[in-house]
């Protein structure tokens, strides 16, 4: 069987490499935690930092597929190695997703809706005074590395923007308009061995303090509102000649209007109730796309909901496993237990379930 190397050895790798190993795939992990979440369930680990391009080297000469679990990989060490293993994904949908100023201008240039924004920099700061009116009150945020809300900050006014400095001191930072949305939803979309495009069921996302709380799959939307997640999705899948699986996060406004916030190249936190709600969970279709497999059509029989577990909520979520026998339970295994820091979740499925549990997570905090 082939070897798939993973850059990134986090839940998602995790994820991912169960599900290739479980189709007999080997899997390598590249990632600087020894014995990472990812590391733990795989064939090997090379143990080195993202940019170090000798270790990419030597990890491309060990593998037959390349893929990565996060979008902040470095570009130029990833191109320095194409030419040693197989990168389906390819190198340039990475680079239109890792930079948010270039995702949403290419979004632009492919007429799909977001908010308003612009680039923010010390000195273009004046020059477009009017252009930041229309984006405040705004969120402002790093184009590069952010993650559960890391490098934003509300602004309400350009003082605000100034005093914020530190955000676009190395590099431009992007404003956007900080909308009131309806909802937030998302979709994961791959094209697989056959050409055809698979679609999972849009979803419900409810977040608190910008981190991902829960998933309700699928999401209470019109169909007027599935009908534009799925246009989007389409549309990108075949602008980016899509392998492995893209995440779109979108926000639904009162109007029912819905708007692009954000692309992830790989599994998305959302995702994850597909384990056990579809078929062919986002993992095996990400693995399925990326070694030219076919999946088949996606079917989700029942209703699902994912809770992550987030620093200590791991450990009364154990505690209790006793009085859930319906919970789908997930641990990371991840060694350093921090605050508010992904380190598990679970899935219920069926209505009833889903009530059952609809309140845990503001009941444990009381
Ligand atoms: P992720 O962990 O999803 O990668 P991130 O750090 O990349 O998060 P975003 O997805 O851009 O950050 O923002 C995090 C959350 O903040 C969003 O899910 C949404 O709840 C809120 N948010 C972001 N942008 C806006 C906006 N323009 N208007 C209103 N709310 C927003
Ligand atoms: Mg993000
Ligand atoms: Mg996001």
């Amino acid at each position: 069987p082939k070897t798939i190397g993973i850059i990134g050895g986090g839940q998602l790798g995790q994820m991912l490499a169960l599900s290739a190993k479980s189709m007999g795939y080997h899997v390598g992990i590249l990632d600087p935690t020894p014995s990472s979440p990812a590391g733990q369930v795989s064939d090997f680990q090379i143990v080195a930092a993202y940019d170090d391009q000798a270790a990419l080297v030597e990890f491309a000469k060990k593998v037959d597929v390349l893929t990565y679990e996060f979008e902040n990989v470095d570009l130029d060490a990833l191109n320095g190695v194409a030419q040693l293993t197989e990168i389906p994904q390819g190198t340039e949908l990475l680079r239109l997703t890792r930079n948010r100023l270039v995702e949403k201008n290419n979004l632009r240039s492919l007429d799909i809706p977001t908010v308003n924004f612009i680039e923010i920099s010390a000195t273009t700061l004046a020059e477009n005074e009017k252009e930041i009116m229309q984006c405040l009150p705004g969120i402002l945020k790093t184009t590069t590395g952010g993650y559960d809300g890391h490098g934003q900050r509300d602004v309400n006014t350009v003082a605000d923007i100034v005093a914020a400095a530190e955000l676009y001191q190395d590099a431009p930072a992007i404003l956007e308009q900080r909308i009131s949305f309806d909802k937030e939803v998302s979709v994961m979309v791959t094209i697989d061995g056959h050409e055809d495009v698979r679609i999972w069921p849009v979803v419900e996302n409810i977040h608190a303090n910008h981190i991902l709380q829960t998933t309700l799959a699928p999401a209470q939307v019109s169909d007027e509102v599935k009908e534009q997640v799925d246009q989007i999705a389409q549309v990108l899948a075949q602008s980016f000649n899509l392998r492995g699986v893209l995440g779109i996060e979108m926000f639904v406004t009162a109007s029912g209007k819905v708007l692009v916030n954000e692309l992830a190249p790989r599994p998305h936190n959302s995702g994850h109730y597909s384990i056990e709600a579809v078929n062919v969970s986002q993992f095996e279709g990400h693995i399925r796309s990326i070694t030219g497999l076919p999946i088949a059509p996606l079917e989700m029989p029942l209703p699902a909901m994912m809770h992550n577990l987030l620093g200590s909520q791991l450990e009364i979520a154990r505690a209790q496993l006793a009085q859930h026998p319906e919970w789908h339970f997930h641990d990371y295994g991840k060694a350093e237990i921090r605050p508010a820091r992904k380190l598990g979740h679970y899935t219920v499925l069926g209505a009833a379930n889903i009530n059952k549990n609809a309140t845990w997570l503001t009941d444990i905090e009381e």
